[in-house]
């Protein structure tokens, strides 16, 4: 049974003035492993009062300084990227596919954003006016359950790199996966104050942090419904704001595309992270013409994304984060039978042979309209729709017919015509043919998937997401 029972402040491992304490579980095997003591609006406020002490010097360090803070980071982290992938793997249930990457990328974030300073000026002369990118202030980032590391890190080498301190509320669902990389952070040995990590319910820290007036800029990665509530809130004392919301990310295969490469693709992005990926390309969009091969090729290529126990390596698709998830994974799958969906593969209920844990039978839903709930609304599980279309012009429009708009997938043989596609497409990225993760490219989304952008290199933009222009004119 693990107990962590300190949060993070002013540098330290401390006792939280909170006192309510939430069970951590392995989703494999529903069992609790541990407990995690939950800070409060006190812990909350205490970390911003650490943060704000430390942002006059932190703020005035020059870049070559931190970009040698990041390189301690990037080591500091990638040193026990043992340690990062067994908690993800106990607590979360995550494939190996995912963490993998997860924790790969969690110490490279660092060296990334090192990279992006290196050629970034934060000086420039336009006119008359000396202008100087200045850090915001003291930032703020919550964080979800989903790839909890990914998050924390790319957050805070945004806010290193900017100059900015921070505090950050993660999921008190990842507590053990908090706790291990706090550790590696510690280690990295930044001046005091630098970075807070308060653990604590959305509802209590995350909504005071919110709500403090020390806090100049929040950077969040969650729920669209939790992310209006912040918006809303931030606005109150003007906060500078970066959303990454929700998704429901279209697929496209365009009539000529070779489906021996466009299937397994569509499937891993589909089934990504066990389907709770905001990026996951849940709507399969397919010509008419060929909707039945189509259909029978993914049904065949399903059966390589075995579900079971993250700790096996062949498995593609683990359990759900929590009963809470399951529940509700559960009703979306009776929700698109009703609603006339027929099912490809998959359905209600937990996969044959697996009697405990949170895993979900992979479901791919045929027949589906676009103005169903299963092809509106995010499912943040193992279950895709098949749409199909009847021309180029139609797969467009149905494709950018959705309240969000974080990713898309487009496959063709002819580049130059995925290319006209992607040009159409309303979502922050479009990727053509499978083609690998660009971590310099920026990140986020068109419409209700929220706004402003994390990553992307030359700093203009998530960098730049964390500071203010001042000109001084002669
Ligand atoms: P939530 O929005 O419920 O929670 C995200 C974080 O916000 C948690 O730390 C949560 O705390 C906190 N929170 C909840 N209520 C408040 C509040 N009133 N004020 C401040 N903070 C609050 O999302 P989930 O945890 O359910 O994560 C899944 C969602 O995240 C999906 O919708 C998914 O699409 C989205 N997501 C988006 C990504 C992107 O980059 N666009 C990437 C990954 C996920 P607590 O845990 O206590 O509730």
């Amino acid at each position: 049974m693990r107990i962590i029972d300190r949060v993070y402040i002013d540098g330290s491992f401390v006792e939280p003035h909170g006192e309510q304490w939430a069970p951590l579980f392995n989703p494999a095997t529903e069992e609790q492993i541990g407990k995690v003591r939950l800070a409060d609006e006190e812990d909350a406020n205490r970390a911003v009062a650490a943060a704000r002490r430390a942002f006059p010097a932190f703020s005035n360090t020059s870049k070559e300084e931190r970009i040698t803070v990041l390189k301690r980071l990037h080591a500091a982290v990638s040193e026990r990227a043992g340690d990062l992938v067994e908690a993800m793997r106990v607590e979360y249930g995550a494939p190996s596919s995912f963490i993998d990457f997860a924790a790969r990328r969690a110490g490279n974030v660092f060296l990334d954003m090192a990279k992006t300073l290196e050629s970034y000026d934060f000086r420039r002369r336009i006119g008359r006016a000396d202008v100087e990118m200045r850090p915001s202030g003291v930032a703020v980032a919550i964080t979800p359950w989903n790839s909890n590391y990914s998050f924390i890190c790319g957050k805070l080498s945004a806010a290193i790199a900017s100059d900015s301190t921070m505090v950050i509320k993660p999921s008190e669902m990842s507590a053990i996966q908090t706790q291990v990389i706090t550790e590696c952070l510690h280690e990295a040995a930044l001046s005091k104050g630098v970075f807070n990590i308060v653990t604590g319910y959305g509802a209590v820290v995350g909504a005071a942090l919110t709500a403090n007036r020390d806090v100049s800029k929040i950077t969040f990665t969650g729920s669209t419904v939790t992310g209006r509530a912040i918006a809303q809130t931030a606005a109150a004392t003007m906060k500078r704001v970066t959303m990454e919301l929700g998704g429901k990310s279209p697929s496209i295969i365009l009539d000529d595309a070779d489906l021996e490469v466009a299937i397994p693709h569509v499937l891993a992005a589909g089934f990504l992270n066990s389907g709770q990926a905001c990026i996951a390309g849940t709507r399969i969009l397919v010509p008419e013409s060929r909707r039945d091969e189509i259909e029978a090729r993914l049904k065949e290529a399903a059966k390589v994304f075995t579900v079971g126990d993250p700790g096996d390596r062949e498995v593609r698709i683990g359990p759900l984060v929590s009963r809470k998830q399951w529940d509700r994974v559960q009703g979306y799958l009776r929700l698109g039978q009703e609603e006339g969906a027929t099912l490809l593969i998959g359905g209600e209920g937990r996969p044959e042979g697996l009697d405990r844990g949170w895993f979900v039978r992979p479901t791919i839903f045929s027949g589906v309209r676009n103005d169903m709930r299963i092809a509106r609304e995010e499912i943040f599980g193992p279950v895709l729709c098949v749409l199909s279309y009847r021309d180029e012009e139609e797969a467009i429009a149905i494709a950018n017919a959705t309240d969000y708009g974080l990713q898309a997938n487009v496959f063709s043989s002819d580049l130059e015509r995925a290319k006209r596609v992607a040009d159409r497409i309303e979502a922050g990225r479009v990727i053509i043919n499978g083609a690998p993760h660009e971590p310099f490219a920026p990140f986020g989304g068109f419409k209700q998937c929220g706004f402003g952008r994390e990553f992307g290199v030359f700093g203009v933009f998530g960098l730049e997401a964390f500071l203010e222009p001042r000109a001084v004119i002669a």
